[in-house]
Order: C-alpha cells, then sequence, then structure tokens
C-alpha cells in the first residue's frame, strides 16, 4: 500500500510538471501566434426560437499550432489573459470579426455579431475608443455588434467595468453577460449594469435531460425575463432541450443541434436565406 501511496506521489508530479510544461509551451507560442498567422476565427450561429430566423453569430477563437496542433481556447485564453497578449489578440479578433460581417453581411441586414471579451481588455482605458475606431473602419454599424463579457471579469473591478460598460453603451453596442449562472449573479449588479442580453450558461441547458435539475434552467429564464433581459440558450444539444427552452419562452439559442462554429465560407448559404 504505501509503495502505490509513493507511484501515486509520482505519478501526480509528472503530471503537474507535464501541465507546467505544456503552459510554457503555451505562453512561449502564443507570443508569436498572431504574427504566424496560426489564429482564425469560427462563427456559431443563433437562432431566434420561435421563429427559426438566424439572429446573428458568434466568433470564437481557434488556433493551430505546428506543434501543438489545435490548442483550445479554453487553455490558451487564460494563458493569453495572464500575460495581456489578449489585448492584442482580443483586438485583432474584433477587427477582424467586423471585417467579416463588411465582406459578407449586407448592410441592411439585421443579424448581430457576438464578440468575447476578456476583463483585461474591457478594463484596459483605451477599450471604448478602440470599439468605436474599429466599427469606423470596417462600417459596421454599433447595434449589429454585441460584446460579450462574463460576470467573473465584472467582479474584479466593478466600479471601472461599469463605468466602461456605460461608454460602451454610449457608443450604442449591445452588451451580452456570458456564462450566467456560474459566477455571483445579485440582483444588484444585473440591475445596475448595462446588459441587454443574457447567456444562460451551457451546464445549466446540460442539466435540462436531468430529472432532478431541469427546472434550475426553466426559473433562471423565467428570472431573466422579469427583469425585461433578452435570454440566449447555449450549448443546445438536443431535442428535449429544444422543446423544453421553448415551452419557457426562450428567445435564442446556439448550440451543435443547430450547427458546430463554422468558418467563414459555410456562412453564406445561411445569410443568402435570410
Ligand atoms: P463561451 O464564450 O462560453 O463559448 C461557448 C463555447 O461552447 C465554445 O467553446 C463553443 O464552441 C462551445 N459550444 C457551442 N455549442 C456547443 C454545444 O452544443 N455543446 C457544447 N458542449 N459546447 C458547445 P470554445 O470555442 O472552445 O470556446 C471556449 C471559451 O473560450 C469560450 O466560452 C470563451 O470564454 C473563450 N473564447 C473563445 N473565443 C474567444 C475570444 O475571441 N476572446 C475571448 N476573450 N475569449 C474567447
Ligand atoms: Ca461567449
Ligand atoms: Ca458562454
Ligand atoms: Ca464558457
Amino acid at each position: 500500500a504505501r509503495e502505490s501511496g509513493v507511484n501515486e506521489t509520482v505519478q501526480y508530479h509528472e503530471k503537474l510538471s507535464e501541465h507546467i510544461r505544456q503552459r510554457t509551451l503555451i505562453e512561449v507560442y502564443l507570443r508569436t501566434a498572431l504574427q504566424e498567422n496560426q489564429l482564425l476565427l469560427h462563427y456559431q450561429p443563433q437562432y431566434e426560437l420561435h421563429t427559426g430566423a438566424l439572429r446573428g453569430f458568434e466568433a470564437l477563437l481557434r488556433w493551430n499550432h505546428p506543434e501543438l496542433g489545435s490548442v483550445s481556447p479554453s487553455d490558451f485564453i487564460p494563458v493569453a489573459e495572464e500575460t495581456r497578449l489578449i489585448v492584442p489578440i482580443g483586438e485583432w479578433v474584433l477587427r477582424q470579426a467586423c471585417e467579416m460581417m463588411k465582406r459578407i453581411v449586407p448592410g441592411s441586414s439585421s443579424l448581430v455579431l457576438s464578440v468575447n471579451i476578456s476583463g483585461v481588455q474591457l478594463l484596459n482605458h483605451q477599450f471604448p475608443a478602440l470599439v468605436s475606431e474599429i466599427l469606423k473602419e470596417t462600417g459596421v454599424h454599433p447595434n449589429r455588434l454585441e460584446l460579450e463579457l462574463t460576470e467573473s471579469t465584472l467582479m474584479n473591478s466593478l466600479e471601472i467595468a461599469e463605468k466602461q460598460l456605460k461608454k460602451l453603451q454610449n457608443l450604442g453596442v449591445r452588451l451580452a453577460l456570458d456564462d450566467f449562472g456560474t459566477g455571483y449573479s445579485s440582483m444588484n449588479y444585473l440591475r445596475k449594469l448595462p446588459f441587454h442580453l443574457i447567456k444562460i450558461d451551457k451546464s445549466f441547458i446540460q442539466d435540462i435531460g436531468n430529472s432532478t435539475e431541469r427546472e434550475v434552467a426553466g426559473s433562471m429564464i423565467q428570472f431573466c425575463k422579469q427583469l425585461q433581459f433578452g435570454i440566449v440558450a447555449e450549448g443546445l444539444e438536443t431535442y428535449e432541450q429544444l422543446v423544453y427552452l421553448k415551452k419557457y419562452n426562450c428567445d435564442y439559442a446556439q448550440g451543435y443541434l443547430f450547427s458546430k462554429p463554422l468558418p467563414e465560407e459555410q456562412l453564406l448559404p445561411l445569410i443568402e436565406a435570410v
């Protein structure tokens, strides 16, 4: 028994050092990822549940490295945040996504582009000016752009975040609260901050298939509706979840049931069908 304990400790240390090695590699390689054209965006369609109409797309970052292969954003975004590489990378994402809109979405269309914004970006003083500049540069109307922020980002420096969000609201862009339910959702700040839309985290949508937990998603939808927010369900994978979300009058959804995140070329047929 003692021997296996020692082995477990050794294995634990091996795993830990492997993890550290991987983390270091990500950091080193991420520094040149932009210049080497290793980053690209995929776009996941969002649909309005009652009409079935396309609402728009969420831009999701992809990284293909020649040695590491394809690295998941959940692995490299935290590194990008710690090293502040997310500032140039996030600027690239925003410009790239707005350029896509300009290229393939007609100006008269009401499709919405959602872009994930890290707290590090939001708290940067120049961020609202940068958003304004990119919108002018690409000619995308501010109300076509939706910025997605997570609760954890906001809680760290609530006062500065609030000021920045007000500036963004004044530009006319939409603001969405991402991963709702996973952080410290408080009534107080939900009412105080200028969000238009709430995205219910996929863990709650997955729980719909689970008899004891299923009503949590419904309660969240009702709660957000009472506060007059638009609601997006994320991670919609099954028909059962879809029926449930419709029953609760959830406004929009995105997930593998409808579509995976797609490369730009594959968006055209969806846009032409609108
Ligand atoms: P998120 O913003 O919550 O994005 C939703 C994630 O769920 C995406 O993972 C998406 O591919 C995945 N997803 C979509 N439909 C389904 C489904 O039906 N089932 C399941 N299980 N998953 C689904 P992805 O692309 O790996 O991104 C992970 C996270 O990385 C994102 O979570 C977001 O927090 C972050 N991220 C991605 N792109 C960016 C970016 O450009 N900037 C920043 N700051 N963060 C980003
Ligand atoms: Ca998101
Ligand atoms: Ca989310
Ligand atoms: Ca998430």
